[in-house]
């Protein structure tokens, strides 16, 4: 049998992706019987496991194995004070643009460039069949992404971010009461909603990180952190996208895995390296195709105008290199404007130092900022992507027939382990159970599995991840020994029973 990713093009290693997706149960379409709703996912009892793993690797790696880095689980709706300071409510925008021609509306940054006043074909109202026209390229310099057109509208800044009210307040009916009978220009309608809407809205939160930051004196103060330390977190954000793509990759509701490391002014550009080098590190030791992952340092005028340096992480997905992670060193911006705005000192005294402004012992100063930013979500599609494989081969009637598996290493497959016994039968049942609640006890997630025929079982298993298979047959009866199957390998090797859990953990625990 010959391994390999997909002899397909991009597009058909996605649909298969998305296929085996559902079939087992990792990511089915929001309200899917209702006609599923635009971009949202639900993770699916395989998917569930799945993004788990990855979020609880990520946890272990960021706050078990370090004494500096302790955990945060913040609201996903904070004071609306928040989202003024930090510059979300006025710049968390997109440049959105309307296709005159095929009324798509999409991303002026990321629409596909085109030489100002080179002339482009493309078909009226983008239908095939439509007449086919031509016109030059404006000095916007991109075309439509759907039609190719260049008759596009004005770029208009759209906040991403979803703003509801908290409270038991209704703001329309407030100013349907005070607009009833009065005929309004429609800018002062709007702004009578604006001035309604404002009294309770809020927010939910587009990154996770801003309340790492309002909480850092307390998560300092509680913990008594010295500095360089880091609060780490995992959980939703929302941003209302203008295209949501790629399933997972980009949608409105995901999750984030970010971690805030507040250091000492200074020593950024040395913990900037540290922290981009671990990050790759810690892909890498999960990935099948680690050269699948690479760093891009951003260019000056990349750059956020608070940040003095920003890494991405990247990951080459079927439709080319896109981000998984961003890594930016955000100097002593957010700290300083959210204390400047709630008059709360937002800073750190460090005793042993000496204050390099007046020469005297003590120093307080306002921590500079590396984020490594990671989506979660994210990490699952690149993570299916990197294990999916496809092995073709011939079977013992010299049929041809093609393996499919996921090659996920074993810490992030959803089972660890499955037990099957051969038949539903002769003790091997009970044997197996057995050996189910060992491993249930230890608290390793594994499968018990009858049903159909060993082989289709194993096939099963190879499609969903599972990395061992452990069955129970006759001799297991008799001598006490069982099969382990290695799911990339099909290899298999006889031991005894009482050794299978140990097996199992050692080699999850090989490399770690
Ligand atoms: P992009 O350039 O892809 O829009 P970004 O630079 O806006 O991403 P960040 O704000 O740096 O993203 O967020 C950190 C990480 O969160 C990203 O690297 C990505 O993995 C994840 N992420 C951001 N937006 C989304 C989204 N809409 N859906 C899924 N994951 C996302």
């Amino acid at each position: 049998m010959s391994t390999q990713k997909s002899d397909t093009s991009g597009n058909d290693l996605m649909s298969k992706i998305v296929s085996l997706c559902k079939r087992r149960g990792f990511v089915f379409q929001s309200s899917e019987i209702y006609g599923g709703l635009k971009s949202c996912y639900d993770y699916g009892p395989l998917g569930a496991e799945l993004k788990r793993n990855i979020a609880a690797e990520w946890w272990r790696s960021m706050v078990y194995e370090r004494d500096n880095i302790v955990g945060l689980d913040a609201s996903i709706m904070m004071h609306p004070q928040v989202w003024q300071t930090s510059g979300h409510l006025s710049g968390f925008s997109d440049p959105l643009v309307d296709c005159l021609n095929c009324k798509e509306r999409f991303r002026a940054d990321k629409a596909p460039r085109a030489e100002p006043g080179s002339s482009v074909n493309y078909v009226a109202g983008g239908k095939s069949g439509g007449a086919k026209l031509s016109a030059p390229v404006t000095d916007k310099g991109y075309v439509c992404p759907q039609c190719g057109a260049p008759t596009l509208s004005d770029e208009r800044q759209f906040n991403l971010m979803f703003r509801t009210s908290l409270g038991p307040v209704d703001p329309l009916t407030e100013v349907a009461r005070e607009l009833d009978g009065k005929a309004l220009p429609a800018a002062k309608i709007r702004e009578m909603l604006e001035d309604a809407a404002r009294k309770s809205v809020t927010y939910l939160r587009p990154e996770t990180a801003q309340s790492m930051f309002v909480q850092f004196l307390n998560v300092q103060q509680s913990m008594s952190m010295k500095v360089p330390f880091g609060i780490a977190q995992v959980g939703k954000s929302f941003r209302n996208e203008i295209v949501t793509e790629h399933f997972i990759f980009r949608s409105c509701e995901f999750e984030q895995m970010e971690m805030e490391f507040f250091c000492e002014p200074g020593t950024q550009k040395e913990w900037m390296t540290y922290w981009r080098d671990e990050r790759m590190a810690w892909y890498h030791r999960y990935a099948n195709d680690k050269n699948a992952f690479r760093l891009r340092a951003h260019e000056n005028d990349e750059l956020a105008h608070y940040s003095d340096e920003c890494y991405d992480v990247e990951y080459m997905y079927p439709w080319g290199w896109g981000e998984l992670e961003g890594i930016a060193s955000r100097t002593d911006y957010d700290l300083s404007r959210h204390a400047a705005e709630s008059g709360v000192k937002l800073s750190y005294f460090d005793q042993q130092k000496t204050d390099p402004a007046t020469g005297k012992p003590g120093w307080r100063y306002v921590p500079y900022v590396i984020e490594p930013a990671a989506g979660l979500t994210r990490s699952v599609l690149c993570f299916l992507i990197d294990a999916y494989a496809e092995e073709t081969g011939v079977d013992a009637e010299g049929e041809g027939k093609t393996r499919v598996l996921l090659k996920l290493h074993p810490r992030l497959a959803p089972y660890k382990a499955a037990i099957l016994p051969l038949v539903k039968k002769d003790g091997q049942p009970e044997m197996a159970m057995e050996l189910v609640k060992e491993f249930r006890r230890l608290g390793i997630n594994v499968s018990y599995d009858d049903k159909q025929s060993i082989g289709k079982r194993y096939s099963r298993h190879d499609e969903i991840g599972t990395p061992y298979c452990l069955t129970i047959d006759n001799d297991s009866v008799k001598d006490g020994t069982l099969t382990l199957r290695d799911r990339d390998t099909a290899k298999q090797v006889r031991l005894p029973v009482a050794e299978a859990v140990a097996a199992v953990k050692a080699r999850l625990d090989a490399g770690m």
